[in-house]
């Protein structure tokens, strides 16, 4: 699925990060699917720069339309801090996915990775507000214009789903080369792929023509 034609410093809307499906569920599971393939050749990253980083938050509904913009000038501005906020976004991604996977075979999740996400979760914590909302209050978050905003409502959700009773049915998707994250809300817990269309259709056709061959073989 790599489109190498594609220029890598191009903001919104030509980059892959602002159309990949949204399928898991929660935002942070959406966000470890902000990459494929891992442990294969086919391993893509899409959060290929910065405004890949604010286009896919901007699709994923993490952050508010209204500020992309400023987001993205500033990140213009600051090049080298825009960098280092992608790399910790990548870093936390892959903390997280690991840290599912973990949890999601009963095992505890690499002390490593927790400390990377409980010190993300510490530079987001004093952004957090509650705010008045009809009927209550809402969390928020405050109004400063710093470039790792985008990962505030990532950490708080991945806090939420890793500290919630559905975490059993945070999965992977069963096909080759995706490693996709999934919340299964499935009546009987029995989803497979992240698409249907796309994972599970590919593995019915290996299944196929491996079935074929096999029946090939014994002619
Ligand atoms: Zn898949």
């Amino acid at each position: 699925m790599k489109t190498p034609t594609e220029p890598v410093a191009t903001p919104l809307p030509g980059n892959r990060a602002a159309v990949l499906p949204l399928i898991g569920g929660p935002l942070c599971l959406n966000f470890t699917n902000t990459a494929h393939g891992r442990g294969t050749e086919g391993h893509t990253d899409n959060l290929v720069d910065y405004a890949a980083l604010v286009a896919w938050s901007k699709h994923a509904d993490a952050i508010a339309a209204g500020e992309v913009e400023r987001l993205l000038a500033t990140g213009a501005r600051h090049p080298r801090a825009a960098e280092a906020v992608r790399r910790r976004a990548a870093e936390l991604r892959e903390r997280l996915h690991r840290c599912f996977l973990a949890l999601g075979r009963g095992a505890k999740p690499d002390p490593r990775d927790l400390d990377g996400i409980n010190q993300e979760l510490a530079a987001a914590l004093p952004h957090a507000r509650l705010t008045p909302e009809a009927g209550g209050l809402a969390w928020s978050w405050d109004d400063e214009p710093a470039l790792d905003r985008v990962l505030w409502p990532v950490v708080r959700s991945a806090t939420q789903l890793l500290t919630a009773p559905e975490l059993p049915r945070v999965k992977q998707c069963a096909g080759r080369g995706c490693s996709w994250l999934f919340l299964d809300t499935s009546k009987n817990g029995s989803r497979r792929w992240c698409e249907m269309e796309v994972c599970g259709s590919r593995a019915k056709a290996r299944a196929y023509y491996a079935r074929r061959k096999a029946g090939a073989h014994e002619r």
